[in-house]
């Protein structure tokens, strides 16, 4: 699959991120202001609903044409860090990390048990690096896909979560 693109200007940026339904890139513009003030939460998602406008029509499968969402998280370089692919509301248990089903591994999602302010931050009883890690473990992203996001490595994911687990903030869910 093609990587993700994104062309910055001085107030905003232009993104391509590849669509697992559309099996395309989808361009968007985002305002840098909304991405900063999204990103004083921890992380930014871009919302984008969008229906491909020329579905294979010999492909019965191809279910592009209707419309549905993609998720772009964007970090305070204003990079694409990940993308999520669904239809509806959000992405069904059995859509996150069905390619990690594939490759036969357990499949691991972080889940946040507490809403955290910014203000735990101010106050010293979690760093930016967990803040932000919280705000990825929305129920959609298995620990190799935070990890993906946050820019961190998998290993200092799972210290981290272990970490947040024993503040009782976070709990994992596990999957085959
Ligand atoms: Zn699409």
């Amino acid at each position: 699959m093609p990587e993700n693109k994104v062309k910055k200007y001085f107030s905003l940026i232009e993104a391509w991120a590849w669509c697992d339904i559309c099996e395309d890139m989808v361009a968007l513009r985002v305002d840098k202001k909304e991405i900063i003030d999204g990103l004083k939460m921890g992380i930014y998602t871009k919302e984008f609903k969008h229906s491909n406008q020329i579905p294979d029509p010999e492909d019965l499968d191809d279910l592009s044409g209707q419309e549905h969402t993609i998720y772009v998280y964007i970090n305070d370089s204003f990079d694409v860090t990940g993308v999520k692919s669904f239809f509806g509301e959000s992405p069904t248990t059995e859509e996150i990390g069905a390619e990690a089903i594939q490759e036969g591994t357990e499949i691991r999602i972080p889940i946040v048990v507490k809403d955290i302010s910014p203000m735990a931050v101010q106050l010293g009883m979690l760093n930016k690096e967990q803040f932000k890690v919280l705000k990825i473990c929305d129920g959609m992203n298995t620990i190799e896909q935070v990890a993906e996001i946050a820019q961190i490595s998998t290993d200092e994911i799972e210290k981290m979560m272990e970490e947040l687990r024993k503040k009782g903030l976070v709990k994992v869910i596990k999957r085959t």
